[in-house]
């Protein structure tokens, strides 16, 4: 990781990016932007953030995008 990456998620995050399933605002971590309501980390890959739930990095303990607490909640 480097510092870069991490700007560029700060970046998308301060846009405002929310997460796909819940909207919730999602908060910079490292390179990810993180769901605070679900969890899901989604990767920021050569300063485009890969919004789709099928790119996320899924919490302990889920095994698929329907476990999150943003897919249940819709
Ligand atoms: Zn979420």
């Amino acid at each position: 990781m480097t510092d870069d990456q991490t700007m560029e998620a700060q970046k998308f995050a301060d846009a405002g990016l929310v997460c796909p399933l819940g909207k919730y605002p999602l908060t910079a971590e490292g390179s990810y932007l993180v769901c605070p309501n679900c969890g899901a980390k989604y990767p920021v890959r050569d300063g485009i953030a890969m919004m789709l739930a099928e790119d996320a990095a899924l919490p302990a303990g889920i095994n698929s995008v329907s476990e999150l607490k943003c897919s249940k909640e819709k």
